[in-house]
């Protein structure tokens, strides 16, 4: 029984961050004239309503994109994100977040593909109506975890895997590693991006020690903490594990992350961190 539902947190700290470092894998992406698959194992239901009762009860985009989307000295490297939340929202209230899905199909050109998974009852038929009439993408009420088995290699040999599970079950941060593991042998020069929520560091370090032992190289791990660690309930930063990272990705978030965490955190608590955890 799946109870998480992204309707509660959309547009918060930790999805400025995630669409921020999936808008510029997507650019860079397109830097070359040749298509690629998008593959979003957990899609979500790619469009939130802002002012839901789901939103208001945790308020939490409040604290996240309502922060930055209207700042003037916004570095220009959040455009491509700012502008896929500008675009559902032409009047200039903040009404609908746009999810990975929709972000990704503001920014992808005619001849890129987007194949996208999400196993919510509720959650996957509002996904699938949003995608009804583009052809070039495809949704699936299927298992994320699976499809880096069966949808990997593309056949455009260029692709980008955005992996972004719930982590309501502790198994998420093993099956993770194993989606991945599997996902690399698979396609060994796709981009994979993981989101991962710290809630108790420990387990971080732990799914981070098994994707290292993996053997998988070129790996980039960007941080943005609200708070310092803590043992007590709640999630205090999160963060995205970038395999194959495009080569300018490391500096251009070295530019982004302190106006960003500047930003969103005011009271300056926590931390904004880029690492090269496995290099090339
Ligand atoms: N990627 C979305 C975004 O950025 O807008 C948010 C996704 S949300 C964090 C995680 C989603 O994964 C939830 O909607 C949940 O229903 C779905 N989910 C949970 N387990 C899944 C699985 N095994 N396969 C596919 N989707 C799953």
């Amino acid at each position: 029984m799946l109870s998480y539902r992204h309707s509660y947190h959309a547009g918060n700290h930790a999805d400025v961050l995630k669409h921020t470092v999936q808008s510029l894998i997507i650019t860079a992406l397109k830097e070359k004239d040749k298509p690629f698959l998008y593959l979003d194992t957990h899609a979500g239901a790619g469009r939130y309503l802002l002012n839901s009762p789901h939103a208001e009860r945790t308020g939490e985009y409040h604290e996240g994109i309502a922060r930055i989307w209207q700042q003037p000295d916004a570095p220009a490297l959040l455009t491509p994100y700012i502008n896929s939340v500008k675009d559902l929202n032409p009047g200039g209230n903040l009404r609908y977040y746009p999810g990975s899905p929709l972000i990704a199909r503001y920014l992808l050109r005619e001849m890129d593909k987007l194949h996208m998974t999400e196993l919510h009852s509720s959650d996957y038929p509002m996904l699938r109506n949003e995608f009804q009439k583009d052809s070039r993408a495809r949704t699936e009420r299927a298992d994320g975890y699976q499809q880096l088995k069966s949808k990997l290699p593309p056949l455009s040999r260029r692709g980008f895997i955005l992996i972004d599970p719930p982590y309501e079950m502790k198994s998420d941060y093993q099956a993770v590693v194993k989606g991945i593991h599997e996902g690399h042998k698979r396609f060994g020069t796709g981009v994979f991006a993981l989101w991962y929520p710290v809630v108790l560091r420990q387990q971080i370090k732990r799914m981070l020690a098994e994707l290292q032992a993996t053997g998988i190289r070129n790996i980039l791990q960007i941080e943005l903490a609200v708070r310092p660690d803590s043992d007590q309930r709640g999630m205090t930063a999160s963060g995205m594990i970038v395999i194959n990272p495009p080569w300018k990705l490391e500096q251009q978030m070295r530019d982004v992350l302190p106006w960003l965490h500047k930003t969103l955190v005011p009271a300056g608590t926590g931390h904004a961190v880029v690492n090269v955890i496995v290099p090339e």
